[in-house]
């Protein structure tokens, strides 16, 4: 059985206790590999590695230009080896192979974008108001960072904190999910053969108590870049704040899907699905509150009903799957808890709701496409995030009462809006809280566009400009032209 080592200060090493813990595929249900179960004391080797990496030797003596370009080849190397990322990435997630390869495919332009942002960041000479000074600003890098990923993208969500990181001059300490390590240890390979030097790049593998902890109270470490849920994100807020670590928190949604009845019904019906059923709903941003004027209320579950019937269930790596499994043992639990959840709320089950016993699913862990219709607002299964195949359809009367709906939750991740009047549609992106507003489309997101929360659903932004900043720090330079140094006591 294969077995994958840690990755510290440019060498694979197994875990300082010599312990191994099983990856499983979904699919199956069965172990497909191991990997290295590391602790506090490979945590420490690593950020060790990434903060001499950082203070001293050669990342630190590159201009940016030369950051830049190696970030950039970073992305070719991607590229190249795209498929077989991708493939990994369905052995241990079980997410489909058409999915996974478009995201590891578009992964590279994280790279190039942020690259070629590296020698583009510019500090500025402030006018000032006081005669005999010149001032200016720098941004600098942050020092390490820790990066911790969840395991729905493992490597798209690497990528959003990675290629900012290193484009910035960071160095960076990474712990992927221990239920998805195997696609970033297999990505770390490129990170030596790109040419960066030792130490700028660390993989610690492991649990979330034994490497996640250590690693974000770890004295050196000055940034945390999280994606995963918003109890382990308030828990790594709370640990940050004593030591004033920056955060960006990518954290949970539960997102509105706003319907009204001037939509072209036929596009509503086909991003509604494709917003709670793609990537078996394991999406942050997954609509998993779909809100229905009432006006057509009834047509509209007819058709999203009959549509998400047709969906093929069965091994991901085929093209012709179109729903894979659960990603994890605990998660398909937690799927089938909420479902009795909702039925003991009173919610109306009209589609699916069971594990799928399809013989094409054998022995994985699937769930039936679950529709509930009749759900208030203020049931759980409206407020709490399932992360799986479960929809849950709120009627509403008006643009008012859609607004109150949409925002009247702890989450603000991403919304839809479905409407053929732009006035509504510009009214609907002001008012909805949230960090998304999708009209007329659902899902879209690009290097180049800023993502993220409001309220419980993060803090910060990935992506786009505004993302390299996260970790950078300004520096103010005054310098004297002239000013006499006078008397101490003689305030001026
Ligand atoms: P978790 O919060 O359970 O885990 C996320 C990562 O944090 C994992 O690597 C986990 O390790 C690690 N971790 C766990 N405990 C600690 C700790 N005490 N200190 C530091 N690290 C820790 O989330 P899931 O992996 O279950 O992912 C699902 C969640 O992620 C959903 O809520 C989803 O909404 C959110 N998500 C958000 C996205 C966004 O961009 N906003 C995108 C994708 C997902 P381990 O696995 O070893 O426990």
């Amino acid at each position: 059985m294969e077995q994958f080592k840690m990755y510290i200060d440019g060498d694979f090493v197994e875990a300082a206790s010599g312990e191994w813990f099983d990856s499983f595929d979904p699919f199956t249900g069965k172990v497909w590999s191991q990997v290295a179960a590391g602790g506090p004391a490979d945590v420490d080797r690593a950020v060790q590695a990434a903060h001499k990496a950082f203070t001293s030797g050669p990342w630190s003596e590159l201009t940016a230009s030369q950051r830049g370009m190696l970030v950039h080849r970073l992305g070719d190397l991607i590229a190249r080896d795209a498929q077989k990322l991708a493939e990994m990435e369905v052995q241990d997630n079980g997410k489909l192979l058409a999915e996974m390869q478009g995201q590891v495919n578009y992964v590279p332009q994280w790279f190039y974008y942020f690259g070629g942002l590296a020698d583009k960041i510019e500090g500025s000479v402030i006018p000032l108001d006081k005669k005999g000074y010149f001032n200016f600003t720098r941004h600098e890098p942050l020092g390490v960072v820790a990066a911790i990923t969840a395991w729905n993208s493992p490597l798209l969500l690497l990528a959003w904190k990675l290629a900012p990181a290193l484009a910035a001059g960071c160095t960076v300490v990474i712990k992927p999910s221990e239920f998805t390590s195997a696609s970033t240890l297999e990505f770390v390979k490129l990170i030596k053969e790109a040419g960066f030097p030792d130490g700028v790049v660390n993989v610690v593998t492991g649990y979330g108590k034994d490497v996640g902890e250590p690693l974000t109270s770890h004295p050196l470490v000055r940034k945390i870049a999280f994606t995963g849920s918003d109890a382990t994100g308030r828990a790594i807020n709370q640990i940050a704040a004593k030591s004033f670590k920056r955060v960006t928190l990518e954290l949970g949604g539960k997102s509105p899907n706003i319907v009204f009845d001037d939509a072209n019904l036929e596009d509503a019906v086909n991003g509604a699905v494709s917003g709670i059923f793609a990537a078996t709903g394991q999406t942050c941003i997954a609509g998993s509150r779909l809100l229905l004027q009432e006006s057509i209320h009834d047509e509209f579950v007819e058709k999203l009903v009959s549509l998400a019937k047709t969906a093929r269930m069965g091994n991901p790596m085929s093209t012709e799957t179109q729903v894979g499994p659960i990603t994890t043992k605990p998660q398909y639990d937690k799927v089938l808890s909420y479902i009795d959840v909702a039925k003991n709320e009173g919610a109306n089950l009209a589609l699916g709701g069971t594990p799928a016993s399809r013989p094409e699913c054998g022995e994985g862990w699937f769930i039936e496409p679950t529709v509930f219709t009749g759900v208030t607002n203020d049931m759980r299964i409206a407020q709490e995030e399932v992360f799986g195949p479960v929809l849950s359809v709120i009627k509403f009367k008006d643009e008012e009462e859609a607004v109150k709906i949409a925002n009247d939750i702890r989450f603000g991740l991403g919304s839809g809006v479905w409407t053929s009047d732009i006035g509504r549609a510009i009214r609907m992106s002001e008012k909805i809280q949230a960090g998304t507003v999708w009209v007329n489309t659902y899902r879209a997101v690009s290097y180049m566009s800023p993502f993220g929360g409001y309220k419980d659903s993060g803090v910060g932004r990935e992506s786009g400009i505004e993302a390299i900043y996260q970790y950078l720090q300004t520096k103010s330079v005054w310098i004297n032209t002239g000013a006499k140094t006078g008397n101490p006591f003689v305030l001026k």
